[in-house]
């Protein structure tokens, strides 16, 4: 596959055609490679049912193509045209409360209903058949951010069928069903799947637990077996051409690693600034890099960002304006992370519709303005050390378990009001950020092998199997780490009331769990050392068999108990950590952890300074990120040069990206 650097999201149609040339060739002026398309322009190409005109499509692509830029092509089913819904009104979404979400934005559509799949099909296979011998189309990418509907996905009558069938796979009987459910309480037992409902609200009272969670893990399955309807049809029509999709994030309404088994590489879409960010010096480089790494995860390979952020966003109401550098800044993280090739959302400003204030590279009236040259000077500079470092990613010695499953339990059950699964992730992922120790995420399927610490917080869905699992990471060596409510409940989220798991749980924590106390409205203390740290959320009041005790509660009636807790456990050693911490605990756990796994930071820096490392077989490239809008002051590592040949005396100015790079022996 031909590499690229950097990109731009495109859309021709919003634009006189006399323009085209002239945006084709600005384009290849900054240092565009490659440009997406046609994403949401299914009423422009298919007018009436079958019949298709790519003319004004096939135009842009030639006119890019005479520039030297290539094309990555959307299908447009995340924007069903009128004259689709006008015949068949019943592809319309229902949301939670059973009313239609109508045409008027986009994602106006239901992914099971089968009128509309015929639709897709026929679009689609049209569309992959005009460009599959095309050999400036270079790759795919199905629908646009998928999940990123109305919070609740669909519960039509279509969904609710393909939720019965799926029911009916998974639990062959209807009595496994009730049981699995635990429909004995409030008499909700189910005479047969025919009787089974997709959750609804309002339900007079909150869900049944396990119903909710089979909700969710069915709708990921939904969204993944749509997205492989498509890509079939690509696939069988054009298959020297890659697939991949825009992610987004932390996203979880389809599980991204379940989805990612069905794309060549990964694709996310980065807007640091979001159009949420009131404070343009609020701090959220650890939450951006958290989520990049993520997205390196879900294929643990390097990975493009299909839309990264390119100027003010907004809809309704709008964020902060991207400081000077401040683009290039989080460009470059993006970089840092795993990135091969950048492609910027979106090339000018749109006059209309909803997106008009979702900012481009180019303002409304097309004439370069400051983000053009800031991105212009970062696409000049960087080009060659992405053509260079392609496809090496960072080396990291300590993952974080993200299981998909655990969030949508703990998403229905949050247990206390401020916290949530990504919440907690976040205190042990932004400790080890201020650290800069490098971070993989894990599925529960991956291999925890070669890793030398995990970190599994709120492992709170538990089998035999996850359990053993676990176990023998620490008995092998590694360094496992688990936190509140770990263990307590089964696949289908009812509790575990003693049995196998429970007592596996107590060999590898080394504690009993007693009783807990959910700290609303207040705070904790942990004591370790003499050393007083805050807790909050949450604090698991534990007894030991068999761990030590490395930190104790300090507040309550449980004040002198233990709060956390190391249990050695074969050549490895589990940790326990019975609260929610504060950041100045997090970093001493991170170091409890790191120091016997022989993991140290790449460099110490400043607050703000990020430091991040890509490794090749024969070069390390590390990369300095001043995330603040201060100068600070740093170091370099032994034995790296900067990338640039310019003079470095440890000033970084602010949003200032520097790269260094050392040659492997
Ligand atoms: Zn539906």
């Amino acid at each position: 596959m031909k590499s690229y650097t950097f990109g731009t999201d495109y859309y021709p149609e919003h634009w006189p055609k006399e323009r085209w040339p002239e945006d084709a060739r600005m384009m290849r002026e900054m240092g565009i490679e490659i440009v997406r398309m046609a994403e949401f322009s299914w009423q422009k190409f298919e007018p009436r049912e079958g019949e298709f005109h790519f003319e004004d499509l096939d135009e842009a692509i030639e006119i890019l193509a005479s520039e030297g830029i290539d094309v990555i092509l959307g299908t447009p089913s995340a924007a069903p045209p009128k004259w689709i819904i006008d015949r068949n009104p019943e592809i319309q979404p229902m949301d939670q409360n059973g009313l239609r979400r109508y045409f008027g934005s986009r994602h106006h559509d239901c992914q099971s209903n089968p009128v509309y799949r015929e639709h897709i099909r026929r679009y689609v296979t049209a569309f992959a058949k005009h460009y599959a011998k095309n050999p400036h189309v270079v790759g795919w990418q199905v629908d646009n951010e998928l999940g990123n509907s109305h919070n609740d996905l669909c519960y039509c009558d279509s969904c609710q069928n393909r939720f019965r069938l799926w029911l009916r796979e998974k639990y062959e009987t209807i009595e496994r069903l009730n049981e699995a459910w635990g429909t004995a309480f409030w008499s909700q037992g189910y005479d047969d799947f025919e009787s089974v409902s997709v959750p609804k609200t309002p339900a007079a009272g909150g869900l049944n637990p396990s119903l909710a969670l089979d909700f969710k893990r069915f709708t990921s399955d939904l969204i993944c077996e749509f997205h492989a309807f498509q890509a079939e049809i690509l696939r069988k029509a054009a298959p020297d051409k890659f697939i991949t999709h825009n992610l987004m994030g932390f996203c979880s309404k389809p599980n991204y690693y379940e989805l990612g088994k069905q794309l060549d590489f990964a694709s996310q879409d980065q807007y640091p600034g979001g159009h949420f960010l009131a404070d343009p010096n609020a701090y959220h480089g650890d939450r951006n890099a958290a989520e990049l790494d993520f997205i390196r995860s879900v294929k643990h390979q390097s990975f493009w960002v299909m839309e990264q952020q390119s100027g003010i966003t907004g809809w309704e109401i709008l964020g902060r304006a991207p400081r000077p550098g401040q683009l290039g800044l989080w460009a470059m993280q993006s970089v840092a992370h795993g990135a091969d090739t950048i492609v910027f959302f979106r090339w000018r400003s749109c006059a209309m519709g909803t997106e008009q204030y979702w900012h481009g590279i180019l303002p409304h009236n097309g004439v370069p303005g400051r983000y053009y040259r800031e991105l212009s000077a970062l696409m000049r500079k960087y080009a060659p050390l992405l053509q260079e470092m392609h496809g090496p990613v960072p080396k990291a010695e300590v993952a974080i378990l993200r299981s998909i499953d655990q969030e949508y339990a703990i998403d229905i059950q949050p247990h206390h009001p401020d916290n949530s699964y990504i919440s907690e992730i976040m205190t042990y992922y932004s400790a080890l950020h201020r650290a800069n120790i490098p971070v993989d995420f894990v599925s529960d399927e991956d291999d925890f092998s070669a890793y030398k610490v995990l970190i599994a917080p709120k492992h709170f869905l538990m089998n035999e199997a996850q359990a053993e699992k676990l176990k023998s990471f620490a008995e092998n060596g590694g360094q496992l780490l688990l936190s509140w409510r770990s263990g307590i409940k089964d696949d289908t989220n009812l509790c575990h009331t003693g049995g196998v798991v429970p007592a596996i749980m107590e060999k590898l924590t080394g504690v009993k769990l007693l009783e807990y106390d959910c700290l609303r409205d207040t705070e904790g203390c942990v004591e370790w050392d003499g050393e007083q740290y805050s807790c909050l959320h949450w604090c698991d009041i534990l007894d030991l068999c068999g761990a030590e005790v490395l930190a104790e509660y300090g507040h309550e009636f449980y004040k002198g108990t233990p709060a956390i807790t190391r249990n050695t456990l074969g050549k490895g050693n589990c940790l326990y950590i019975g609260t929610t911490m504060d950041d100045r605990l997090s970093d001493r756990v991170v170091r409890e952890l790191c120091g016997p796994a022989g993991v140290s930071p790449l460099l110490e820096t400043p607050f703000g300074v990020e430091a991040a490392m890509r490794v090749s077989d024969n070069k390390e490239y590390l990369f300095l990120l001043n995330l603040l809008g201060e100068e600070q002051k740093t170091g370099i590592p032994a034995g790296f040069e900067p990338w640039d040949r310019e003079a470095f005396d440890g000033t970084l100015s602010p949003y200032d990206v520097r790269v260094f790079v050392k040659e492997l022996q």
